[in-house]
């Protein structure tokens, strides 16, 4: 049905594709403060979409039969070793493949693996089953890894003052089946920097490998710093880090599908791949978890990367140091809103004191403004999260008007309501046994439609249940609500 008996043409699919697209969040112009990176330079875009489309087509899988794959990645990985302390990398598909990446290589360089030699140490066999120390704030690709890869979790509070984790904390947590130790640069939900110093050199001495993950800011950082930002050190410089992984989908501008993973240790790079030579077909040399992958994104990231130069990210690192200052400042003048913390980057994550701020965001998306939702967690309240890009300086004034607007807006309409006991009912439901059908008139009762076409529901209901729930709940609505979104 979805097929059409005959093929149509390219003028008639383009029309529908701009049709589909038609309730997309608007992906240029700076008014998405998340998921999108804008530079504001169109010529920067058609230079990366037009060499994307040349590589299109280009298959990542064998690099003897496509050296231009081989080549151009040489250079990508190349010019983000330049600027994050050197190490041997692996072009991925995005923070998440990285960071998967980083959990295999030191899962599989065994317990207490020594990233020198890539051999595990023999006399301290594993007892149990190998885990990861992760502040609470680290991106849940860790947990995602953990998941894929049969290790735990070992999840490190952090201050609820500067959303930093400690590095005794981390110290504490690490046992003889700690495989990895995480740091973020910045992590994301309130865009500051663990003490990445203290952490690797403590992970060291416990002889385990430390990861920073600099997905978000990989590729910001040094730009700040080179504007004048104190950026404390948080590459493969710093002692006792063993791997950081760097998304150039995000401050690299790339289109999506673009991130790097570097190891200090060649040995520990090659933990990252994966042969086999287990069938009678061709042999399978992976340094990525996907295996057929198109070079689309290794071009796109590579125009991206000579598009711009050292000046353009400059000039874009200026902008954006400029522009979150502009927006802490602004923020913080608001009556009833907060910063959360000392953002050290361009990511500003600010609360509300008597205003529901899924109100506001709700306020601020029928003004036209997308700003994102995150849940209160470990001690950490609601908040709503910006993105700063290089184009964000441009709008700054009319944002922070929006948010003032939507503020005052927020606070005369109150919190969201929950209908009574609903959030009981759902915490104490079994959701795997509860039909499709049902989640979405549960759905309904609380005024959200999930039936296609059905628009934009209003998410302050929607995330103040979610808000109230406790996280195993909060998961299992999330993964009915995508069930049930896509239809049976
Ligand atoms: C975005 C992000 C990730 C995950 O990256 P994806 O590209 O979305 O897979 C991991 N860590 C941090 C800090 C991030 O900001």
């Amino acid at each position: 049905m979805n097929l059409p008996p005959t093929g149509r043409t390219a003028e008639e699919l383009l029309a529908e594709v701009a049709r589909l697209k038609e309730h997309d969040l608007p992906v240029r112009g700076g008014q998405v403060t998340a998921y999108v990176y804008d530079t504001g330079r169109a010529e920067v875009n058609d230079a990366a979409a037009r060499a994307y489309f040349e590589m299109l087509e280009v298959n990542c899988l064998d690099p003897t039969a496509f050296p231009s794959v081989v080549e151009m990645e040489r250079q990508v990985v190349g010019a983000v070793a330049d600027e994050l302390g050197g190490g041997h990398g692996i072009f991925t598909s995005g923070g998440t493949e990285s960071i998967m990446l980083a959990v295999k290589a030191a899962r599989d360089m065994g317990r207490r693996g020594r990233p020198d030699t890539g051999r595990p140490d023999v006399d301290r066999p594993h007892t149990g089953r190998p885990n990861i120390v992760v502040p609470v704030t680290a991106h849940p690709a860790f947990h995602k890894a953990a998941h894929y890869l049969g290790v735990e979790v070992t999840a490190v509070p952090v201050d609820l003052e500067t959303y930093r984790v400690r590095a005794p904390d981390v110290a504490a947590a690490i046992d003889d089946d700690t495989i990895l130790v995480v740091a973020s640069a910045p992590s994301y939900p309130q865009g500051v920097i663990d003490p990445i110093e203290e952490v690797a050199a403590l992970a060291a001495a416990a002889g385990v490998p430390c990861h920073v993950d600099a997905c978000v800011g990989g590729w910001l950082l040094p730009w700040l710093r080179a504007a004048g930002a104190a950026v404390p050190p948080f590459d493969l410089s710093v002692p006792g880090v063993t791997s950081i992984s760097c998304d150039l989908h995000k401050f690299g501008y790339a289109p999506k599908g673009a991130s790097v993973v570097l190891f200090a240790d060649p040995a520990m790079r090659r933990k990252a791949y994966f042969a086999s030579a287990a069938w009678p077909g061709y042999t399978i040399i992976n340094a990525t978890v996907q295996s057929s992958r198109s070079a689309g994104p290794l071009g796109g990231a590579w125009a991206t990367l000579q598009a711009l130069g050292r000046e353009g990210y400059l000039e874009l690192g200026r902008a954006t140091l400029e522009a979150t200052r502009r927006l802490r400042e602004g923020i913080a003048a608001i009556p009833g809103l907060r910063v959360l913390g000392e953002p050290e980057s361009a990511l500003v994550a600010f609360a509300g004191d008597g205003i529901d701020v899924f109100v506001l965001a709700d306020e601020a998306r029928g003004r036209g403004w997308f700003l994102q939702p995150q849940l209160s967690y470990a001690g950490i309240p609601a908040n709503l999260h910006i993105t700063v890009t290089g184009v964000t300086l441009a709008g700054v004034e009319a944002m922070l008007k929006v948010i003032a607007d939507s503020a005052a807006a927020a606070r005369e309409r109150g919190p969201a309501l929950l209908p009574e006991g609903l959030v009981e009912l759902v915490a104490d439901m079994d959701l795997e046994a509860l039909d499709d059908a049902t989640f979405a008139e549960l759905a309904a009762s609380v005024g959200v439609d999930l039936r296609q076409g059905a628009g934009q529901p209003q998410m302050a209901v929607v995330n103040a249940v979610l808000d109230a729930l406790p996280a195993a709940s909060r998961e299992a609505v999330l993964v009915r609500f995508l069930s049930v979104v896509y239809g049976s």
